[in-house]
């Protein structure tokens, strides 16, 4: 594949390391880019890096994506023309705690990459969003759809993400570069991120510690694969709107999972049983997601291949390997 090095902002997060890793399985060149924040476990960030790091064709630079000059020139020095912009301050309720550190990130952060973008002849910027911009809804028979309503963000989190896909619908008007917004839906997988439930669960269960499940475990969450991720966004890549266009795709499994039954299914692959405490409804948490995905479809035939019991199993087998070092 020729085209010029791929920047990947976020690369020693959970999704930009594997998608790197996709990009460089197939011979691109990849800049990744991260800050390496604390929000999590610095020690997972710094293994996922190591193991890009000691790929050909790879490079890091630890940097923070809101410094748009230096941004603005890494993309320019660098010659690239491909953006998958992954970096972002992730999480629904840390989102409450500590709201700045979104402004910095991920509204800031964005429109750094789109003014870097726009002075440098970007010819695809993909970016992530997140199902948290539909908001507060009920399952229902069908999945959200991109054109759905979005206009009530339950948590600073999902205003910012929404915020992105506004910056970016703009930017594609004033200057033309084609862009493309993943609404992705709750990415689970090897190397995951320990604040999600399904990893925090995990170490819990295995400690014999009482795990405590919000919503009543009435709550529901269209849980996708990493690869189907990968999947998707390298698909999405490939295929850049017109000039001018910005396009949004959800990415998801589009089978919603209840709660319990996704504890369940994590119990029965840790061979061990869960000890729970229900508790209610977080601010800023959503009763469920479940992602139409007929427009990502449309585009490239995407269809997400891994059902969560084999996710959790491979999830739980790449965890005791991380956790005996
Ligand atoms: P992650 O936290 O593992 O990765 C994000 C990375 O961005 C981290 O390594 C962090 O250090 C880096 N980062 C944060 N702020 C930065 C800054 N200012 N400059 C440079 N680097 C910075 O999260 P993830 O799960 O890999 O998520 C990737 C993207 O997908 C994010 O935009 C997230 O909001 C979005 N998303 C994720 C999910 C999910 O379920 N994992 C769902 C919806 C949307």
């Amino acid at each position: 594949m020729m085209g010029g090095p791929i920047l990947v902002t976020g690369a020693a997060g959970f999704i930009g390391m594997h998608v790197a890793e996709r990009l460089l399985d197939r011979g691109e060149q990849v800049i990744g880019v991260d800050v390496f924040n604390d929000y999590y476990d610095p020690r997972l960030k710094a293994a996922r890096a190591a193991r890009l790091e000691g790929r050909d064709g790879f490079k890091m630079v630890r940097a923070d994506i809101a410094d748009h000059e230096q941004m603005r020139a890494l993309v320019a020095d660098a010659g690239v023309k491909r953006i998958v912009h992954l970096a972002a301050q992730a999480g629904v309720r840390y989102s409450l705690e500590n709201p700045f550190a979104y402004e910095r990130s991920n509204l800031a952060g964005h429109l750094s990459m789109l003014e870097a973008a726009r002075h440098n002849d970007v010819t695809h910027l993909v970016y992530a969003s997140s199902s948290s911009v539909y908001g507060d809804r009920p399952l229902e028979g069908s999945g959200f759809r991109e054109d759905d309503p979005t206009v009530n963000p339950v948590s600073l989190y999902a205003a910012t993400k929404r915020s992105c896909e506004l910056m970016s619908q703009s930017y594609a008007r004033l200057y033309g570069f084609p862009q493309s917004g993943l609404r992705f839906f709750t990415v689970y997988g090897p190397w995951g991120r320990p604040d999600m439930a399904y990893f925090s669960f995990t170490q819990k269960i295995v400690r014999g510690e009482p795990i405590e499940v919000y919503g009543e475990g009435k709550m529901a969450r269209d849980f996708t694969y990493i690869d189907d991720i990968v999947d998707g966004v390298v698909a999405v890549l490939d295929r850049p709107p017109a000039q001018g266009v910005h396009e949004v795709y959800n990415i998801g499994d589009s089978q919603p999972v209840g709660l319990m039954e996704m504890i369940s299914t994590l119990e029965t692959a840790l061979g061990v049983s869960a000890n729970k405490i229900m508790r209610p409804m977080q601010p800023g948490d959503v009763t469920a997601t479940y992602a139409d995905i007929s427009k990502l479809n449309a585009l490239c035939g995407y269809q997400p291949q891994a059902p969560l019991k084999i996710g959790l199993e491979k999830f739980v087998a790449w965890w005791r390997q991380y956790e005996n070092g």
